[in-house]
């Protein structure tokens, strides 16, 4: 599923969001990755309430076959190969919905100090923490990432996450609300930014192939 939040004068520039739509079969995959999902369709709920027109389009995308080969994200990778260069960034949510204390990027050094002003915008909800990692290396983002588009994550107390990961226990009375709702403002925030910073965002000169720190498919 691809839905677009059309920018203004940079609307052929792409700031994705993303979760995966499918869930491994033992349960309703409520954290891994339904409330993903929903995260990144409250970016463009939120934007449309808030009547907030980003310069640059964001992009929702709910991510198929993360669980078993990750073909969605290669896929769309492999039909997007031309625009690599239009996508400013790409930030998946798929690490359960524990509270986000931060934010994770697969870029470089300058493009981390420009990220200031979104630390300072994230701070007052708890969540201005920042790692800057030369691959971040999500599951669907992983192939973009390798084709030299910055990532995100969103930078999760994930300490109960693994007790039901994969599990039948994996179900909607294990997600929070409140921190539900934290999921979507630090997306929308970031994806925000993205949208309209008029600093570069690069990527650090590691290559995704061989800085990877953890492989595909992992999550
Ligand atoms: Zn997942």
């Amino acid at each position: 599923m691809i839905a677009d939040w059309p920018g203004t004068d940079r609307a052929d520039e792409i700031v994705l969001v993303s979760g995966h739509l499918d869930s491994w079969d033992l349960a309703t995959g409520a954290n891994d990755d339904g409330s993903g999902v929903v995260s990144a369709m409250g970016v463009i709920d939120t934007l449309r309430q808030l009547d907030f027109r980003p310069r640059r389009t964001i992009r929702v995308v709910a991510w198929m076959n993360e669980e078993n080969g990750g073909r969605g994200g290669l896929g769309y990778t492999e039909a997007n190969r031309a625009l690599a260069g239009k996508h400013v960034a790409a930030y998946e949510d798929d690490n359960g919905s524990g509270r986000p204390f931060g934010v994770r990027a697969g870029i470089g050094l300058e493009a981390a100090k420009a990220l200031a002003p979104l630390r300072a915008a994230l701070a007052p909800m708890g969540a201005g923490a920042f790692q800057r990692e030369d691959v971040v290396g999500t599951g669907d983002l992983h192939d973009l990432e390798e084709a030299g588009v910055p990532t995100f994550e969103p930078w999760i107390d994930s300490s109960d996450y693994f007790n039901y990961h994969h599990t039948t226990a994996d179900t909607l009375d294990k997600v929070d609300p409140e921190n539900l709702r934290r999921h979507v403002a630090v997306m929308a925030t970031t994806a925000w930014f993205l949208a309209n910073t008029d600093q570069a965002i690069g990527r650090s000169n590691v290559s995704a192939e061989t800085g990877a720190s953890k492989p595909p498919g992992q999550r």
